[in-house]
């Protein structure tokens, strides 16, 4: 199972909604005391992100990227700083945990899916049947 060595977010962060069969993510949530950055828990490039959703739309907002196996790690209810076909490294900044999109409270909705185009059509469409499980250290940077 693929381990992801970081959390999300600076301060580290805990799990508040698991990974099963209904719920093909973790939601991370972050500490109070967090900056609200959202951090890349592994380099790769950008392949899609939608900006511009509000609390209660259907979507939230995303960046999705691709890892160098050809993997996609997608971060949903994060306002993008970053743009379709940007260098990400692990660390850098990538934007900011919002309340975009069905949430009900300050967290980064985690994702992991098997190549695949990496649009945002192709994750919300693939995502519910095709999400993978992975570990997560969610120890502080
Ligand atoms: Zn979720």
């Amino acid at each position: 199972m693929h381990n992801y060595p970081k959390p999300p977010f600076r301060n580290g962060g805990r799990v508040g909604n698991g990974y099963s069969a209904s719920h093909r993510a973790k939601d991370i949530n972050p500490r109070l005391d967090d900056t609200g950055d959202v951090l890349a828990i592994e380099s790769g490039v950008v392949t899609d992100y939608q900006s511009g959703q509000a609390p209660g739309d259907d979507s939230p907002n995303m960046v999705i990227v691709r890892g160098t196996d050809g993997a996609l790690t997608v971060y949903a209810h994060v306002d993008p700083g970053v743009f379709t076909g940007s260098s990400v490294a692990r660390g850098d900044t990538i934007g900011r945990v919002d309340m975009s999109g069905v949430s009900s409270g300050l967290h980064v909705h985690l994702s992991r899916l098997p190549a695949g185009e990496g649009t945002v059509y192709d994750v919300e469409e693939r995502e519910p049947t095709q999400g993978v499980n992975y570990t997560i250290s969610l120890n502080a940077w």
